[in-house]
């Protein structure tokens, strides 16, 4: 038997087939945070050890706990792509709001602070810091960035400024690497602060 709707059923029904079936689930933002909130770092710190009170064959001992947010990758976006850099879990909701991703958008995996390490870039020379205990490397960023001069005859091109060279770019980032880093080091490489000021009569 064919089933009877009142009018306030049809409509009803009517209402029930146009609602819009939106499901709202976490953004990918919020996922990230809620994966990472609560994260805290713990270390332990030997009281005696940090005070140098420690004296041979005593007994006493103690530490101490330390309690930060924990830390959490993430890519920031600068004028040389995104960048990863270690930021504190509390700072996730407004790095992500302003831009940083969790993943590098070059590759879509974390490729980590190497950029040759990343797939989805394309390789760059670098240097390594001489001074052994720290290793520091210097890529040729600035290979991305030449850019065309126009042509015009009134352009003076006598070879008075060669032009830079991956070579030249690196030597140049590494030499005020060193000179800021490594004032002794610098000193010893005979490197002269270019940026210093001359001082008469020394
Ligand atoms: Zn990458
Ligand atoms: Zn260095």
């Amino acid at each position: 038997m064919p089933r009877t709707w009142s009018k306030e059923q049809r409509e009803a029904q009517s209402r029930r087939m146009k609602a819009p079936q939106v499901t709202i689930g976490p953004t990918e933002e919020q996922l990230i945070i809620a994966q990472h909130q609560g994260k805290i770092d713990v270390s332990q710190e030997d009281i005696f050890e940090l005070a140098s009170k420690r004296e041979a064959g005593q007994e006493d001992s103690g530490s101490i706990t330390h309690q930060r947010p924990g830390t959490v990758r993430l890519y920031k976006p600068t004028a040389r792509g995104y960048s990863p850099r270690n930021v504190p879990v509390t700072n996730l909701p407004s790095l992500l709001a302003n831009g940083w991703k969790s993943k590098c958008p070059d590759c879509g995996g974390d490729c980590g602070p190497d950029p040759n390490a990343c797939p989805g870039r394309e390789k760059m020379g670098f240097r390594v810091c001489p001074v052994p205990s720290c290793g520091k490397k210097i890529h040729d960023f600035q290979a991305e960035e030449a850019v065309e001069v126009d042509v015009d005859p009134n352009l003076i091109k006598d070879g008075a400024y060669i032009e830079s060279t991956p070579a030249t770019r690196t030597k140049a980032a590494m030499d005020i690497h060193i000179l800021a880093r490594h004032p002794q080091e610098a000193r010893a490489a005979g490197l002269i602060d270019v940026r210093a000021p001359v001082v008469a009569g020394v």
